[in-house]
C-alpha cells in the first residue's frame, strides 16, 4: 500500500535508528518535517540550542537529499501549522518520536486526537530513550525515586532491541503549492548569532549531526573509553564522550550506543576494561533517569522536587550572579568552568557540579537561576538532564545530594586540576602561578603573584565570598528549612 505521509522530525535529527522515519518512508512519498516552535504555550530553546540546531538541520538536510528526500521547514505553532499541512498535501499517515516535556506531550496529545478525528493515522515512536518512562516501575507499580534501585531494573531488561538501519532511499513528497509559502530557509529562522557572532568557539568545538555524532562515539569506544572510570571526574583531560549534545539532538540514540559498546566489548575493539564500560553505561542511565523524574514531575525545572526547599531563604544577588555567569568570581575552578561554558557551550560534568553548589550554596543563588543560565548556554541544555541535575546539586531533587554536601571549590581543584591545567587553559590570567597556588591565588605570596604578573583585584577579582563564611551561612540556612 502506498499513501501519503509526514514525519516530524523532533529532537531525533537522523536516519539511522529512527523509527517513526523508517515507519513513514515504508507507507510512501515522505514530507519531511522540521518546525521549530515558537508558541509560548512552550519553553523557548537557548542561544546555544539555536546555533546547535542550525547546523544540525542542515546536516540532515543534506543527509535526507542523498537519499531523494528533503527537509522542508517552517517556523510557528505546530498546533496550527501541521493539520493545515496534513489536509493541503493529502497526507494520510503522521508519525514522530516521542518526547517527555509536559508542554510538548500536551501538544502531542491534542494532535493526535485532532488528526485521528479527521480520519488520520498517526504513530507514535521511542528513539529517545532505552525504556519508556513509564516502563520502569517498583513493586507497587509507583515511579522510581532513586537511581540504584532504577538502574538495576532497566539492566534486568536486557539488552535494549537494535538499532534499525537509515532507510535505503527516501520518496519525498513535494509540496503543495497552497502551502510553499510557508516553507522558509535556514537562514530565515535567524538561528545562529550574528551582532555579535559569539559563536566562533561553538564551531571549534564541535560537529553537529549524525555522522559527527558517530565518529564521536566511535572514537571515544575505541579509544577514549579507557580509564572513564576514574578520568571522568579530570576536567584537565579528554576523558569523557562529549555525546551530550548529539544525545539531546537525537543526532545518535541511547541503543545505538548502547549496541555499539557491546558489540565493540565483545569483538575485544573496546577500549578500557569492564569496569570502565559500565560506568560509561551508567552515565547513559542517569540520563533515562532524568528523564523517567521529568515525566512523572513535569514541573521539574520550575519547582521543588522536596517542597521543603520552598521555604528556603535564598538571598538573590543580580551581581553576584552576573559575575558567576561571566566567570568573574575570583574562585579559579568556578571561573575556569563558567567560561569553558561561555565559550564552547559545554562544561565538564565535574565542574558543573562545583560551579552548581557555589551558586546555590556559596553565594545563596536559587538553584532556577543557574538552571536558566544553563539552558541559554550549553549546547546540550536538555531539560530533563539539566533541571534534575540542578535539583540534584541543590539537594532539593529526587535522590539528591545532601544540602549539607557543599562543595570546596579550592579542594575539588587540588584533587581533579592538579596541576591546575584546566584553571590555566580557561583563565589565562593565572597561568604563571604555581600548582599549589592556583586554586587559590588570594593566598598566594606577594612576590609570587608579582612574579606571575597578578594584581588581585585588578587583573583578576578578588574571591566573591570567603569561602567559610559562605559554607558556614549556606548550613545556616539550610537548618531553617531542615525541620520542616
Ligand atoms: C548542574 C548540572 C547541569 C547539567 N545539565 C545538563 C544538561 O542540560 N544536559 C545534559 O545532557 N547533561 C547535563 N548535565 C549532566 C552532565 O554534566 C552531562 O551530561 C555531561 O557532562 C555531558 O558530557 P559527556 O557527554 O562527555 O558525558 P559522559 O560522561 O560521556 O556521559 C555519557 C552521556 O550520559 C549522559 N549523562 C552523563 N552524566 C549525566 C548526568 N549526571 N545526568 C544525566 N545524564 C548524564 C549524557 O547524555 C552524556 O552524554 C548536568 C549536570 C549538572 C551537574
Amino acid at each position: 500500500m502506498t499513501e501519503r505521509a509526514l514525519h516530524w522530525f523532533r529532537n531525533d535529527l537522523r536516519l539511522a535508528d529512527n523509527p517513526a522515519l523508517a515507519a513513514a518512508t515504508e507507507a510512501g512519498p515522505v514530507l519531511c518535517l522540521y518546525i521549530l516552535d515558537t508558541s509560548p504555550d512552550r519553553r523557548p530553546i537557548g542561544g546555544a540550542s539555536r546555533w546547535w540546531l542550525s547546523r544540525s538541520l542542515a546536516v540532515l538536510d543534506d543527509a535526507l537529499a542523498r537519499k531523494g528526500g528533503r527537509l522542508v521547514v517552517m517556523a510557528g505553532d505546530p498546533a496550527l501549522l501541521l493539520p493545515r499541512i496534513v489536509a493541503e498535501a493529502g497526507i494520510k499517515l503522521v508519525t514522530w518520536n516521542r518526547r517527555y516535556e509536559a508542554a510538548e506531550i500536551a501538544l502531542d496529545r491534542k494532535l493526535k486526537e485532532a488528526l485521528t478525528a479527521d480520519g488520520i493515522t498517526v504513530r507514535s515512536f521511542n528513539s529517545h530513550l532505552l525504556n519508556e518512562p513509564w516502563q520502569i516501575t517498583t513493586k507497587t507499580g509507583q515511579p522510581m525515586k532513586v537511581f540504584t534501585p532504577y538502574w538495576r531494573a532497566a539492566r534486568q531488561k536486557g539488552d535494549p532491541c537494535a538499532p534499525t538501519p537509515a532507510p535505503r532511499a527516501i520518496s519525498a513528497l513535494p509540496l503543495p503549492d497552497s502551502i510553499k509559502p510557508l516553507a522558509v530557509s535556514l537562514g530565515d529562522l535567524g538561528l545562529e548569532p550574528t551582532k555579535p557572532d559569539w559563536a566562533g568557539g561553538l564551531r571549534e568545538a564541535w560537529a553537529p549531526g549524525e555522522a559527527g555524532a558517530a565518529t564521536r562515539l566511535d572514537e571515544f569506544i575505541g579509544s577514549g573509553l579507557a580509564g572513564y572510570a576514574e578520568a571522568r571526574d579530570r576536567p584537565d583531560r579528554a576523558a569523557t564522550s562529549r555525546l551530550s549534545p548529539h544525545l539531546h539532538f537525537g543526532e545518535i540514540g541511547p541503543r545505538q550506543v548502547w549496541h555499539a559498546l557491546q558489540h565493540a566489548r565483545a569483538a575485544g575493539e573496546a577500549a578500557g576494561s569492564e569496569r570502565d564500560a559500565e560506568k560509561f553505561l551508567s552515565e547513559i542511565g542517569w540520563r533515562e533517569f532524568s528523564h523517567h523524574l521529568l515525566f512523572h514531575n513535569p514541573e521539574l525545572a520550575t519547582r521543588n522536587y522536596d517542597s521543603r526547599f520552598d521555604a528556603f531563604p535564598w538571598e538573590p544577588d543580580h551581581k553576584a550572579l552576573r559575575r558567576w555567569q561571566r566567570g568573574q568570581t575570583g574562585i579559579p575552578l568556578v571561573d575556569a568552568g563558567m567560561r569553558e561554558l561561555w565559550t564552547t557551550g559545554w562544561m565538564h560534568n565535574r565542574v558543573r557540579m562545583v560551579v552548581a553548589s557555589f551558586l546555590i550554596k556559596h553565594l545563596l543563588q536559587d538553584w532556577r537561576a543557574g538552571e536558566a543560565w544553563f539552558w541559554d548556554t550549553l549546547v546540550d541544555a536538555d531539560a530533563a538532564n539539566n533541571a534534575a541535575s540542578w535539583q540534584w546539586v541543590a539537594g532539593s531533587g529526587a535522590d539528591a545530594s545532601p544540602y549539607f554536601r557543599i562543595f570546596n571549590p579550592v579542594t575539588q581543584g587540588e584533587t581533579h586540576d592538579p596541576k591546575g591545567a584546566y584553571v590555566r587553559q580557561w583563565v589565562p590570567e593565572l597561568a604563571g602561578l604555581s600548582d599549589k597556588d592556583i586554586h587559590q591565588p588570594w593566598k598566594a605570596s606577594e612576590k609570587a603573584l608579582r612574579e606571575a604578573g597578578i594584581r588581585i583585584g585588578e587583573t583578576y577579582p578578588a574571591p566573591l565570598i570567603d569561602l567559610a563564611f559562605g559554607r558556614q551561612r549556606a548550613l545556616d540556612a539550610f537548618a531553617t528549612i531542615r525541620s520542616g
